[in-house]
């Protein structure tokens, strides 16, 4: 029996089908062109079909697609040196997507603690409203009920703590915490940010615990914020981070980030992917880096954030029926609605932009991270547009 369609329905898709991206546009089937502000949620930095990008895939494709990790891969040791160069951390392990970053990050922090001789310390604490993936080990991670009913037993291991409570915090700490892990600006959640005194705490608490520092960038990496990690606004390193979407600007890439010490349990035989670290995601996930390590590319994205930021401030306060508030850094970015987000995303959406939801009925923003300031500003003359119509139908059908 043929089922009405022969996809899995576990998304509740949008009617809408994009034949092509330019840039920071996407072309349905009929032509219509939609200012592209979701770009796969935070996963094409740059834009669609970048020229720079298109040729890396291009010229690799006709080379090497697959090689078994079995050999040395050129392009993930280019790519490995390249961030941690670039970044706090030694180590490197790629994979395919953002959950399978954390499982290797939990996995090194469990692995840590074991080779130290204290396999008792498997315990990870998160915070409320986390969202670390769809894996067994990442939803019990990220701790939300919609995500983990009826997929059995929760994996054991995983403690969560209210949002920004310290107190609650150091009470979750037992003789078998192994790490805290969380996401220096919840995206699902709804774009909330983590003040930069916590994260401080966090990593002092951490050192006072001996307990390893994870943080999920696997949204607010790769420049989001206008730095390449967003936890460098706070001075803080962690010890261990998952890193994915917008590394592989569109082609399935994550990685896991170590410091040498918090790697040390991972040797030979302990993880392992088939395709992780594949040719073809090393040849544009260095090419990502050729155009975000630029010089003047992080001045830009902060530029063209200032733009979002005073644009939306100055709409949160003209349309205060329908903006209730605006958050995040950089290009990760969230209207908080007035009302039911799902009417201010589909009045943004007439008006031919694309957004995200997320929790807290928030709509995020992320726009690719070469947006210009023009291209903003259409986006932000559209939003106008849409708030003025929302405002207006709901006070016809008040009146
Ligand atoms: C998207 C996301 C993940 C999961 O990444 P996948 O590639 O979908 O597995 C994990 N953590 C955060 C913060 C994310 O935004």
């Amino acid at each position: 029996m043929a089922a009405a369609t022969p996809l899995y329905d576990t998304y509740a898709r949008a009617p809408l089908r994009f034949e092509r991206g330019e840039g920071v546009w996407l072309i349905a089937e009929d032509g219509t062109r939609y200012l592209d502000f979701a770009a796969g949620v935070a996963v094409n930095s740059l834009g669609h079909a970048h020229p720079h990008l298109v040729s890396a895939l291009k010229d690799q494709a006709e080379k090497v697609w697959h090689l078994s990790n079995l050999y040395e891969i050129p392009g993930q040791e280019r790519l490995g040196r390249r961030l941690t160069d670039a970044s706090f951390a030694d180590k490197v392990f790629f994979t395919n997507s953002g959950a399978e970053a954390l499982e290797c990050a939990i996995k090194t922090a469990r692995r840590y603690h074991f080779a130290k001789g204290q396999p008792e310390k498997f315990h990870i604490i998160t915070f409320e409203g986390a969202f670390h993936g769809r894996t067994l080990a990442t939803i019990a991670a990220g701790g939300q009920a919609k995500y983990l009913e009826g997929f059995g037993p929760k994996a054991p291991g995983f403690y969560q703590v209210p949002f920004g409570d310290m107190t609650a915090l150091k009470a979750a700490i037992t003789e078998e915490t192994a790490a805290i892990l969380i996401e220096p600006i919840q995206g699902e959640g709804g774009i909330r940010t983590v003040p930069k005194e916590f994260l401080q705490e966090l990593r002092a608490l951490c050192d006072e615990y001996g307990l390893l520092l994870i943080l999920d960038e696997v949204q607010s990496g790769v420049g989001r914020t206008g730095k390449l990690f967003a936890h460098e606004w706070s001075g803080v390193t962690p010890d261990i981070m998952a890193v994915a979407k917008g590394i592989g600007g569109g082609f399935p890439l994550g990685a896991c980030l170590a410091t040498e010490e918090a790697a040390s349990g991972m040797v030979a035989g302990t993880h392992g992917s088939t395709y992780g670290g594949n040719p073809l995601a090393m040849a544009v996930g260095n090419a990502v880096l050729d155009i975000v390590l630029a010089d003047d590319f992080l001045p830009h994205v902060r530029d063209v954030a200032l733009v979002f930021r005073q644009g939306l401030a100055s709409l949160a306060d003209r349309f205060p029926e329908v903006i209730e508030e605006i958050r995040g850094e950089g290009l990760l970015l969230g209207i908080k609605a007035k009302g039911p987000s799902t009417e201010l995303l589909a009045a943004i959406r007439a008006e031919k932009l694309l957004a995200v939801p997320a929790g807290e009925n928030v709509i995020r923003l992320l726009p690719p991270l070469v947006t210009t300031a023009e291209e903003a500003r259409e986006g932000l003359a559209r939003i106008e547009r849409a708030a003025e119509h929302l405002t207006e139908e709901r006070r016809r059908a008040s009146a």
